[in-house]
């Protein structure tokens, strides 16, 4: 046996998997934005709260003691004592006098590095911080770190006929290296919370919106299972509301088509164990009627006279005559109901016909004083349909008719033209079909009533409606227990040219 797969469809596996995706993609981005502007929004601070340093050392500094000796070198003294001011504060600051083209003079710096200093720096963001006054984040050169850009402070200076900038980078080396330190601790920390946190409420939020989403499907797939354990009731509520309609309709209507289906099939079994009942008991009686008269014949075949004998033989033939008759309805209605029949459909006089199965079926009707007769038998009418198919629904139908009507009774056969069809009516005066009957005597192997039972396999009227089929007509039958029946059917006229 297979194994029963408790599973969970494959399509919310793979909803599952794109979802952990996201979840990783979006944790990987907010971390790596959050990174970004951590960094920027720490420089950025650091700038603007170090903004006016370099204004402040001018105006310090300078106030007391000009930055140029009289021979027109470097205050370094100036410088020492500056340097020794500002690295109280802060150990990162390097400290720069330009002159207008950017080049530096002086530089009062911690040395702490192996790269070579450069010699100038770009002036164009030292402009731009000093006119907007140090309000917007801007980065400069780093002399001490030629490839990389930092933030810094500068403002210009005009003594003793020198002019220049002082340009401070606020933090240096040293200040990024403790920077780098700190913030891979705490962006470590930092990662590892936002990357916790998000993937716990993306989990929560994944969780409730595939369950949500899934829910139809789940139902579905619980419904079919039920369904496939053969629970044949079940069906998807309120299929509409679906979110896959389409499915659960078609489910829906699947289930009904196989329940119908199957109730089909139960119904032919039935029918044909019905049948094969009938059969045997049916051709049991004629089969032992032959056996006891056969057996007589032989036993007494010295001492019964002639006239028994002749009688004797009779009785055998007409019972081989009545199981052969049987045998071949069971035969021809096999075949019709296997649809191995298809009509040949060709032009015949109806009249003709009808003239031929009166002859026929005159002598069974005057043993039973039965009155048959044609109405209306000098019109000529011409039908289009399969000749022998409609002989055999009509001999069936006027064999019938005699067989349920009592003696003096009277069966009519009438042809009507009806514009483009022929109406043809088999009347009869005899016991009638109740009415409650009426809409089962054309099924398999129905009989109607108990006196008559036995009289037939009740299949000649089931083969009349195939044959009717084949026609793409109906029959109808009309019927008034102890009045007489009539059975009406139409068939196409065929116009002479
Ligand atoms: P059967 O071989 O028993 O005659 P049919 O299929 O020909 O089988 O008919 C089915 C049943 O319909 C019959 O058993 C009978 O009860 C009823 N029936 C058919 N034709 C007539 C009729 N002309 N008058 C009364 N009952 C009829």
């Amino acid at each position: 046996m297979n194994k029963e797969k408790t599973l969970t469809p494959k399509l919310i596996k793979k909803l599952w998997l794109a979802f952990a995706l996201l979840i990783i993609l979006m944790g990987a981005s907010y971390i790596f934005i959050t990174g970004y502007l951590t960094l920027n929004y720490n420089e950025a601070i650091t700038q603007r709260m170090n903004a006016d340093v370099a204004n402040h050392v001018i105006q310090e500094k300078f106030e007391n003691a000009a930055p140029f000796l009289e021979d027109g070198t470097v205050n370094k003294e100036l410088f020492g004592d500056l340097m020794h001011d500002m690295m109280a504060v802060n150990r990162g600051i390097e400290v720069y006098l330009l002159n207008k083209s950017g080049d530096i003079l002086y530089s009062v710096v911690l040395k702490h590095n192996e790269n070579e200093p450069m010699n100038s720096v770009d002036l164009a963001p030292i402009e731009k911080f000093i006119k907007t006054e140090g309000e917007e984040f801007v980065l400069g050169d780093d002399p001490l770190n030629p490839e990389k850009q930092n933030i810094f402070s500068a403002a210009p200076f005009s003594i003793d006929g020198h002019e220049g900038y002082i340009y401070i980078i606020v933090a240096g080396k040293q200040l990024e290296l403790i920077s780098d330190s700190l913030f891979g601790t705490y962006f470590t920390k930092l990662s590892i919370g936002a990357m916790v946190l998000t993937m716990l409420f993306a989990a929560l939020i994944g969780i409730l919106s595939i369950w949500f989403l899934t829910k139809n499907l789940r139902l579905i797939t619980h419904t079919v299972r039920k369904f496939q354990e053969g629970d044949l009731d079940i069906r998807i509520a309120n299929p509409e509301e679906s979110d896959i309609e389409v499915v659960a309709l078609s489910f829906n209507k699947m289930a009904d088509t196989i329940v119908e289906n199957m109730d089909n099939m139960k119904s032919v079994d039935n029918l044909r164990r019905e049948l094969i009942a009938n059969v045997s008991h049916d051709l049991r009686t004629p089969l032992a009627v032959l056996k006891g008269y056969i057996e007589t014949l032989q036993i007494k075949k010295d001492t019964l006279t002639e006239l028994q004998k002749e009688e004797y033989l009779q009785i055998t033939h007409d019972n081989i005559d009545k199981l052969s008759s049987l045998i071949n309805q069971l035969f021809e209605y096999s075949k019709l109901e296997a649809e191995q029949v298809t009509p040949i459909k060709e032009p015949f006089s109806i009249t003709e016909l009808s003239h031929d199965l009166i002859a026929k079926f005159k002598i069974l009707a005057e043993q039973k004083q039965v009155q048959l007769q044609l109405d209306n038998p000098e019109e000529n009418y011409m039908v289009y349909a399969d000749i022998g198919l409609v002989e055999r629904a009509l001999q069936n139908l006027i064999e019938n008719a005699i067989k349920y009507t009592e003696p003096k009774g009277k069966v009519t056969l009438s042809l009507i033209k009806m514009g483009k069809q022929i109406e043809i009516n088999i009347t009869d005066t005899g016991n009638g079909i109740p009415v409650s009957d009426q809409p089962f005597i054309f099924d398999r192997y129905k009989q109607v009533d108990n006196t008559t039972k036995k009289q037939g396999l009740g299949l000649g009227l089931a083969i009349v409606k195939k044959i009717m089929d084949l026609h793409d007509t109906t029959i109808i039958v009309l019927s008034k227990p102890y009045e007489g029946s009539s059975f009406i059917f139409k068939l196409p006229a065929h116009q002479l040219q």
